[in-house]
């Protein structure tokens, strides 16, 4: 059965404190009533805290972009999972592209992230894959494959239920070229496979795969209808509040269709 879909929006290195209040009051209006999805909303570190206060009592949830893989200590200018935490993060998103390609985080680093967001309790939000090149020349299944071999690494049972997979194919992020409908599936249901055979089937249904890249309200619904693909983390998209509500009530609808079908 399908999965109530959740709905991420990514604000990247975009808006202020004080704009963050401001779109999130917008985008709390723009949105209610939340019914049949979950919305986490994922802002620059500078403004979880105050996003967190508007937040209070609704049931949009708060998600950080990244975050360190050490509890604490000597890192100058990195986040701790105690700091997320302690603004009611919930949700934190790893290994996005944007990190392994600017920031040359590789997946050791990723999966050391990945145990210490669930020690602590927040759900990491794992990004995997492939480049353009690496899709043209037919090894996007392979590099998707060791992403999650890899930043899941050795992780229990019991904590696979606890994780996101977002699918975010680098050539569609931020480019407008949105993976087609089949396209995604086809991913997302390889990794379901991946998943089923390492976890088991029980467990590995349980785990939302998001898909990310250039989603948009006109093509949310459609790739939403996929039997696989479980919600969607949105970047550009999620910045102006009618268009991440206009895309929350195309994955509303791709979902309550599903369940009266
Ligand atoms: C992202 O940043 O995760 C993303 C998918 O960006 P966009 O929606 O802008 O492609």
């Amino acid at each position: 059965m399908k999965k109530k879909p959740l709905i991420a929006g990514n604000w990247k290195m975009y808006k202020t404190a004080s704009e963050a209040v401001t779109l999130v009051q917008t985008l709390k209006a723009a949105v209610h009533p939340v019914m049949n999805v979950e919305i986490v909303i994922c802002p620059p570190f500078i403004a979880l805290s105050e996003v967190s206060k508007v937040l209070t009592d609704t049931p949009i949830e708060l998600g950080a972009q990244n975050m360190y893989s050490a509890p604490e200590g000597a890192f100058t200018g990195e986040i701790s999972p105690m700091m997320l935490k302690d603004v009611r993060c919930r949700f934190v998103i790893l290994g996005h592209s944007e990190r392994r390609q600017y920031f040359k985080e590789d997946n050791i680093l990723i999966h050391e992230k990945v145990k210490t967001a669930l020690k602590y309790s927040l759900v990491p939000i794992v990004c995997v894959g492939e480049t353009l090149e690496e899709r043209e020349g037919k090894a996007h299944f392979d590099v998707v494959k060791t992403q999650l071999d890899e930043c899941l690494g050795n992780l229990e049972k019991d904590d696979i239920a606890k994780v996101v997979i977002a699918y975010e194919p680098v050539w569609a992020i931020g480019t407008g070229k949105t993976a087609t409908p089949d396209q995604a599936e086809q991913m997302h249901s390889y990794i379901r496979r991946l998943l089923n055979e390492r976890f088991g089937k029980e467990l590995g249904v349980k785990v939302p795969i998001l898909y990310g890249g250039s989603v948009k309200p006109d093509n949310a619904r459609s790739l939403m209808e996929k039997p696989n693909i479980d919600g969607a983390l949105v970047g550009g998209a999620s910045l102006k509040a009618e268009t991440f509500a206009q895309i929350v009530r195309e994955a509303r609808m791709a979902y309550e269709s599903g369940v009266n079908a």
